[in-house]
């Protein structure tokens, strides 16, 4: 089904995603771009092709979550760049799991990026971009009121659950899952509340590492000017089985992003 209004209202528009009116109440549309940020909107560009390639990512992983039982936002891809998503009260936080150390625990704690971490470790940041999402434990969420103690337990025992789905699936697709980020909402029924996994899944915040190569699939090619960028996204897509057989063949992704256009 292609929804695709002339005229709907921008709900809001974030660093990589554009959220507008849905067709029902309670849903939302999620617009994926092509834009790239990184260092707290310092540095800025464009990953050619992107938007598509998350939507479809995003859109297997949550899948994938839900039939292991995960409650998620997401509802039905509509087209190239859009989903169909449920509505929720966003929690303003920001969840990271981390196996291996990299990124911001490496520099921080001064431990050797690659280190494999002695178990899965959760922290918390609190979504705030004026203030560089800073990292905030339970005492300051809770007296905050940011979120619950109950909140709080069932954020880390479904974050751990994903983080030990997701392992395992990107393993068996040769690829080390190093760390990644969720969001979290709450999805009103009645007077029933229930925590889900909203936002995206995909290489913007996660890290992937090959495990032949180690070489970094994911965001961090942006972040640090290693190039290929849209190839990593690319090949991250085609081994989740998303993507036409055969990358490096420049007409299957002429065709791939071609039929972009006619999937409106
Ligand atoms: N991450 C994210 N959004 C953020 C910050 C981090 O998606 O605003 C992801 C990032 O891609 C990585 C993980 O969370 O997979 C851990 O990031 P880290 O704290 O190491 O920060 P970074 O080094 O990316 O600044």
């Amino acid at each position: 089904m292609n929804f695709r209004p002339t005229k709907r209202h921008r709900i809001y528009e974030g660093k990589a995603k554009v959220l507008f009116e849905g067709p029902e109440p309670g849903t939302l549309v999620q617009y994926f771009k092509d834009d790239a940020t990184a260092f707290n909107n310092k540095k800025k560009g464009t990953i050619v092709g992107k938007g598509v390639l998350n939507n479809r990512i995003s859109e297997y992983l949550m899948m994938k979550l839900t039939e292991i039982g995960v409650p998620t936002h997401f509802m039905r891809r509509l087209n190239m760049r859009e989903q169909l998503i449920r509505k929720v009260e966003i929690i303003p936080l920001e969840v990271v799991i981390r196996n291996i150390a990299a990124g911001s625990l490496a520099k921080r704690l001064g431990i050797e990026e690659g280190t494999q971490l002695p178990r899965s470790i959760v922290e918390f940041y609190y979504k705030k971009d004026e203030l560089n999402d800073p990292m905030v434990t339970d005492e300051h969420i809770t007296a905050f009121g940011w979120a619950s103690p109950y909140e709080i337990e069932e954020i880390m025992q479904l974050s751990l659950r994903i983080n030990d789905y997701l392992s395992g699936l990107f393993l068996g697709i040769g690829l080390r899952l190093v760390d990644f980020k969720l969001e979290f909402g709450r999805l009103w029924n009645h007077e029933e509340m229930r925590i889900v996994l909203a936002d995206e899944i995909s290489p913007d915040n996660c890290r992937l590492w090959d495990v032949q190569t180690n070489e970094k699939m994911d965001k961090d090619r942006f972040r640090q000017d290693l190039g290929k960028v849209e190839e990593a996204y690319q090949e991250v897509a085609r081994r989740l089985g998303i993507l036409a057989e055969n990358p490096t063949s420049t007409d299957t992704q002429v065709q791939y992003f071609q039929s972009e256009k006619t999937d409106k």
